[in-house]
Formats: C-alpha cells, sequence, structure tokens
C-alpha cells in the first residue's frame, strides 16, 4: 500500500522565499518524485486545490498567505547520463541547488554553466525563465527536461525546440503555466569549450586579476566576485535578485528617447529592437537607495527591491508600482516585474 502523504498544514513559507515574506501555505508537500504528484493528482480534494511549485523560492513575491497546495520540490541528484561526439549530457534533479550543480559540473571537468555561476534557486526552476547572467543563458546549454504534466498526469519530455525559451522566458510561463512540474533537466556540455567573456565587466575582473586564459573555475571565480559585490545577499537583506526585466524597445523609440536623453543605456539586439537597462531607467528618477515604509530600492543596485525587515509582500508591490509609474511617465517605457507575484 502506498505510504500517505505528509501533508503540512499553515506553515510558514518565510524561510522558502528570498525576500523573507511572511506569508503561510494552507497545505505543503515536500516533493521527493513523480509518485507524489502522482498521489496528489489520485487525491479528490488535494487534487481540486490551487497549487503552486516551489524550488528556493527567489523568484516569487508572495502577496497574501497561500490558500492551496505548496508543491516544495526537494528530489534530489546529479549524474552524467549520456554522450554524443561533441556533448557530454548531464542530468540534474529538479530539487537541487542550481549553484551547487554548477559548481558539481566543474568539479566534474565539465565547463559551461560557469557564467551562471551563484543564481539562487533549483535546478527545476531554472528553464522557467530561462535564466541568464554575465553574458550566457541556460538555453545555450540546455538539452532536454522531464516533467509531470499536472492535467494529463503523463510524464512528459521536453527538448530545447519545445521549450520556447526567449529572454527571461519559456513555454512555462505560457501554454504550460500552472500545468508542467518539472522533475529533471538535463544539460549538454560541449566537448570542445570556449571561455565566455562577451561581458565586458567580466572580462575586465578577470583582466584585474591578471587572467589573460582564463579557465571555467577562473571564470566562475570572477562571477561570484562580482555578484558578491553588487548584489545583496538573500540571507542579509530579503531580496528575489532583479525586479524588473529590461524593456525591449524599437530602434525608432529608442532614437527618439536618445535624443532627449544622451546617457540612455541601451544594447542592440539581433533582430533591430533595443534593450533598454531597467536600472539606469529606475536610477535616473531617483529611486536608487529610496524606500516606501519598509519596501525599498538598494543602495547600489536600483533593480533590485529590498525587505528592510517585516514588508509585507503588498508593500513591495506597492514600490514596484510607483517606480514602474515614475519610469512610465518619464520614458513612455512599460517596465515588467521579474518575479512571479504570487
Ligand atoms: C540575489 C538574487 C540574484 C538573482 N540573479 C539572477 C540572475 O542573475 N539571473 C536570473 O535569471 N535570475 C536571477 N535571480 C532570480 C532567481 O534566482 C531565478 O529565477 C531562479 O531560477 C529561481 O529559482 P527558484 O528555485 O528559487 O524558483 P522559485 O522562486 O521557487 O519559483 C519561480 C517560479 O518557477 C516555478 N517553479 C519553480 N520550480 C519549478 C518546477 N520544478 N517546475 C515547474 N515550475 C517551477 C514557480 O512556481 C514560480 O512560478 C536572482 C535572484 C536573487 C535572489
Amino acid at each position: 500500500m502506498a505510504t500517505p502523504l505528509e501533508i503540512r498544514h499553515g506553515l510558514s513559507l518565510r524561510d522558502l522565499n528570498t525576500f523573507g515574506i511572511e506569508a503561510k501555505a494552507a497545505a505543503l508537500l515536500r516533493v521527493n518524485g513523480i509518485d507524489d504528484l502522482r498521489a496528489v493528482r489520485a487525491d479528490p480534494q488535494l487534487s481540486g486545490m490551487p497549487r503552486l511549485v516551489l524550488g528556493g523560492g527567489s523568484n516569487l513575491l508572495l502577496l497574501a498567505d497561500y490558500p492551496g497546495l505548496v508543491l516544495q520540490m526537494t528530489n534530489l541528484g546529479m549524474a552524467v547520463t549520456g554522450e554524443d561526439p561533441y556533448h557530454v549530457i548531464v542530468t540534474a534533479q529538479a530539487g537541487e541547488s542550481w549553484h551547487g550543480f554548477v559548481q558539481w559540473t566543474l568539479a566534474q571537468g565539465l565547463p559551461g554553466l560557469e557564467n551562471l555561476s551563484l543564481i539562487p534557486g533549483s535546478v527545476g526552476a531554472s528553464p522557467i525563465q530561462n535564466i541568464g547572467a554575465y553574458g550566457s543563458e541556460l538555453a545555450e546549454y540546455f538539452h532536454s527536461l522531464k516533467a509531470f504534466d499536472c492535467v494529463s498526469g503523463e510524464l512528459i519530455v521536453l527538448n530545447k525546440g519545445d521549450c520556447a525559451f526567449g529572454y527571461r522566458d519559456s513555454v512555462f510561463k505560457h501554454a504550460l503555466r500552472d500545468r508542467a512540474v518539472i522533475l529533471e533537466v538535463s544539460f549538454a556540455f560541449p566537448k570542445r569549450w570556449q571561455p565566455n567573456l562577451r561581458y565586458a565587466e567580466l572580462a575586465a575582473e578577470l583582466a584585474a586579476r591578471g587572467i589573460a586564459q582564463p579557465t571555467a573555475r577562473d571564470i566562475s571565480d570572477a562571477v561570484v566576485a562580482i555578484r558578491q559585490r553588487k548584489l545583496p545577499d538573500p540571507a542579509t537583506v530579503g531580496n528575489a535578485g532583479s525586479f524588473f526585466k529590461n524593456p525591449v524597445v524599437t530602434a525608432a523609440k529608442r532614437d527618439e528617447l536618445l535624443i532627449r536623453h544622451p546617457g540612455l543605456v541601451s544594447y542592440a539586439q539581433a533582430d533591430g529592437s533595443y534593450k533598454l537597462a531597467a536600472g539606469w531607467l529606475i536610477d535616473q528618477c531617483g529611486w536608487k537607495g529610496k524606500s516606501l515604509g519598509a519596501a525599498g530600492v538598494h543602495e547600489k543596485q536600483a533593480l533590485v527591491l529590498v525587505n528592510r525587515g517585516g514588508a509585507s509582500g503588498a508593500e513591495i508591490l506597492r514600490l514596484a508600482n510607483a517606480i514602474r509609474a515614475d519610469v512610465l511617465e518619464k520614458y513612455g517605457v512599460t517596465i515588467e516585474p521579474e518575479p512571479v507575484l504570487v
């Protein structure tokens, strides 16, 4: 007979989200594999509840107590699972820590993910917004994933093309939203590796360290050092990293803005559009270091909203909305939140 599911009721989520926001879950289940998800689906009461899949809680803003079932992914494991003439395939379970996984791959002599070092959160959440940093993004090394389809009850396998990766975007934010629970992710590590030093600040950090031909470990160390200098550690100050995505505008809009704001920071995209630095826009509106109640804008990085102590999700959202309104008024550009509002 199957063991009954260990559902916990009324549990505080404060230590399970990096903003450190107090909110309670009506029910929470630690998910160790597909059997737990099948059991939830088979249970008439649990299957009817709203569901929130939770990894490290580093890309969430909890606006209130959660009235449904939180599925906390805790399945672990990492292994080399295949090979072709050009790649080594590695699979990690959803509950693994992303940074721990990156460090493990480097220790195995598998370079590729070093630019994505120290991004908080879990392996299972990494495809959701196609995590990216320092000139690299997950899609470059993604091979495939396995997920549980809560609607059909089937295990589904998705390849890169199925995931429709974009800038902080994937199919999991659209057609498969609230439907697919990612159980494991596989990555293809190229056997011939090239360092990726496209990001100027990373190249400068390595140059400052006197490293002309960096190994993947050198790059990981440099990324970790830059991130520790620039970003608040959620263990000390509650935050979810960048709170806004960089808005993408047409070339005409960017040209128009440049005339009025010659210091505008923008990056040309392959399709002719431009990505604007949201942090710069927010800074120019005078928000850096400011607070509204217990919600604040980080002193060094205007893109990062912080919990100065005891902030509610609604308070953080109020600050975010005030910033959005100012950016819209001054630049005519809408900036969208990156974390998921729950
Ligand atoms: C200090 C800091 C720095 C950051 N820097 C970066 C950065 O450089 N680049 C970047 O891209 N992001 C960054 N982030 C954001 C965050 O770390 C990533 O988005 C990360 O992938 C979120 O992982 P998580 O496990 O914490 O997801 P959670 O916050 O737990 O969940 C995020 C979303 O994914 C869903 N989800 C989680 N796990 C699964 C699963 N197994 N199956 C289906 N859905 C799931 C959740 O339901 C939710 O909708 C940063 C965050 C912080 C706090």
